[in-house]
């Protein structure tokens, strides 16, 4: 449980359709696989983010704008 790697989720319930993004996504080292689920705050349903990339790529998105 201790190599998991931190990573930058998306998240869109599919039963609400709330979105939401999250820097506590922890991975598989090497693989984009969420190791654990996500609750929707809205209607609580669990899931897995729809992707997953580097929290630096995450981080230049958010400041270039892209
Ligand atoms: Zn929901």
């Amino acid at each position: 449980m201790s190599n998991l790697r931190r990573m930058y989720g998306y998240f869109r319930c599919n039963k609400c359709n709330h979105g939401w993004e999250s820097s506590q996504v922890y991975c598989r080292p090497g693989t984009e696989t969420a190791a654990y689920k996500q609750g929707c705050s809205t209607c609580k349903t669990e899931l897995f983010p729809y992707r997953v990339e580097s929290p630096l790529l995450a981080l230049w998105r958010d400041r270039l704008r892209l």
